[in-house]
């Protein structure tokens, strides 16, 4: 019996991982739920899972103090999964990180601190836990020789084939994804395709393997959630019909595989999968996540801050569709860069994207 505590219990992560959890009983069981606001709810699933509920601002970070457990879930809402994620780590509990800002603004420091403490980040994105589970062969998943490249899919987001004219684009048509049902945050950034430079640096992270050897490729499908090319030319990847459930449930039962019922991949049915080349015209994102990752240090902290600025200012109607990427590049420009070697830096770093991000104009 894995027990499991969940921080960020009832957003889109956390209410599927409960699913899981629910449907294999004497696998898993909930040691504990921590909430920012929705107490009501969080109380209500408490006494489903017999389970202690912590709420308010510091909830996370209290419920990791204060719970003992295997795996600590995180997916809560951006960087304040930082501080639990640090704290989970420093009390020797393996962390299941859904979180990606965690790893955008942090994953330097984050890594180095798990390393030290012998605690495992197993990942949640589906397209990491793709490359986790083609990197399940006994040799280990963290910086491996044998890796060539690692390659992200991408479903495109709802502008992949028009408008042409992306400064028209209102919240509602970003707030519109094709694929997946996410948080306002995420599917903004996805239709952006930040949240694909986001994974890029998860990736970097997670696996231990330089940012210019992970690709990205458009798979509008989201059925291969992402590959793996090894030094000899073979490429492994996942493939299941789009449903967080499976990535989930890997992260708990990993390294085994736990019987689920899903709907299964019916390829006559699919008939055909297509991919395509990013268009990094279109959308900047990529190549400015890809600049800040070689400039190191603090500036993926500045980067996260601004975006999640922008697409803010972008929903309240503050700024374009298309200031959301000009503005997270000159914050990325202007952002001071320090060691990433500890909270205080990265905070130091977020609250001086934000401010910049706050201040620009078009
Ligand atoms: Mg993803």
């Amino acid at each position: 019996m894995r027990r499991i505590l969940i921080l960020g219990a009832t957003g889109s992560i956390g209410t599927s991982a409960c699913d899981v959890v629910r449907s294999h009983p004497s696998d898993f069981c909930i040691a504990g739920l921590a909430v920012r606001s929705s107490r009501e709810k969080a109380e209500a699933l408490g006494r489903e899972f017999d389970a202690p509920v912590f709420c308010g601002e510091d909830a996370a970070e209290r419920a990791v103090r204060e719970t003992d457990a295997d795996l600590v879930l995180v997916s809560t809402v951006g960087l304040s999964g930082l501080a639990p994620t640090l704290a989970a780590i420093e009390k020797g509990m393996d962390v299941a990180l859904a979180t990606k800002e965690v790893l955008v603004a942090a994953g330097e420091l984050v890594c180095a601190r798990a390393k030290a403490q012998g605690v495992k980040i197993v990942p949640v994105d589906s397209e990491h836990s793709a490359i986790f589970q083609c990197l399940q062969d006994g040799a280990g998943w963290r910086g491996r020789g044998d890796v060539a490249r690692l390659i992200l899919t991408a479903s495109g987001g709802p502008f992949l084939d028009g408008p042409a004219d992306l400064s028209a684009v209102t919240p509602a048509q970003a707030l519109d994804h094709p694929r997946w049902k996410m948080g306002p945050k995420v599917t903004v950034d996805s239709s952006t395709m930040m949240n694909k430079g986001f994974e890029i640096l998860e990736a970097r992270w997670l696996f231990d393997i330089p940012a210019d050897r992970i690709d990205v490729v458009v798979h509008p499908e989201s059925i291969v959630h992402s590959l793996v090319e090894f030094a000899d030319g073979a490429t492994l990847a996942q493939l299941s019909p789009p449903d967080m459930r499976v990535p989930i449930q890997y992260a708990f039962s990993w390294p085994a595989r736990l019987p689920a019922e899903r709907r299964r991949l019916d390829l006559p049915a699919l008939a055909s999968l297509t991919f395509r080349a990013p268009d990094e015209t279109r959308f900047p994102c990529l190549r400015i996540v890809k600049d800040a990752a070689r400039a190191g240090g603090t500036k993926t902290a500045a980067l996260s801050a601004a975006d999640e600025i922008a697409v803010a200012r972008f929903l309240a109607g503050e700024i374009r569709y298309t200031d959301i990427s000009r503005l997270v590049a000159a914050v990325v420009d202007a952002a001071p860069s320090l060691p990433c070697d500890s909270l205080e830096n990265i905070l130091v770093a977020d609250a001086a994207g934000r401010k910049l991000a706050q201040e620009w104009k078009s």
